[in-house]
Formats: C-alpha cells, sequence, structure tokens
C-alpha cells in the first residue's frame, strides 16, 4: 500500500480528496483531527492529490464540489487554510 511513491502528507499547496464524499485531508491516513476530520478508509482509498487551486468547495458543507483541470501557469502556491471544527 505505502509502494506508490506517493507522500503521506499532501505537499505544500495540495491535499488530498476523496473522490467519492468530497473531503480533504492534508494526511492520507487521516491522522491529524483539524485537517481531516471525517475522513475515513474509504475516503483514502479513494483518494487523489490535487493541487489547491484546482478545487471548488463548498463552504457550507466544507466538502469539494468539484475539481477543475490545472492551468497551463502551473497553478497556484498557496497554502490551503483547513476550519476549525465547529
Ligand atoms: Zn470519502
Amino acid at each position: 500500500m505505502s509502494s506508490s511513491g506517493e507522500p503521506r502528507k499532501a505537499p505544500p499547496g495540495s491535499v488530498w480528496v476523496c473522490q467519492a464524499c468530497g473531503k480533504y485531508s492534508k494526511d492520507r491516513f487521516g491522522d491529524d483531527p483539524v485537517k481531516s476530520r471525517g475522513w475515513d478508509a474509504s475516503c483514502m482509498l479513494n483518494s487523489a492529490l490535487y493541487d489547491i487551486c484546482q478545487l471548488n468547495i463548498d463552504e457550507a458543507t466544507d466538502r469539494v464540489t468539484s475539481i477543475k483541470g490545472k492551468d497551463a501557469d502551473g497553478c497556484c502556491d498557496w497554502e490551503f487554510e483547513f476550519k476549525q471544527p465547529a
């Protein structure tokens, strides 16, 4: 499972996104309670690494609603701010 060469922690400017439910996490295994709340084993299995600027996030549900293609400029380099759990 760990032989893919992909990093467990998303590099700066990117996050793991569950393509099944839209949750996102900095840690692929969901170990950080703030940055990966609700993330579970199925999210890990459905996850892929995306640049943050590719993501459209619904503020109300705090889920990724759609994923844009990368632009030719190589996208963004800003760090995503995770909201604190309510
Ligand atoms: Zn999920």
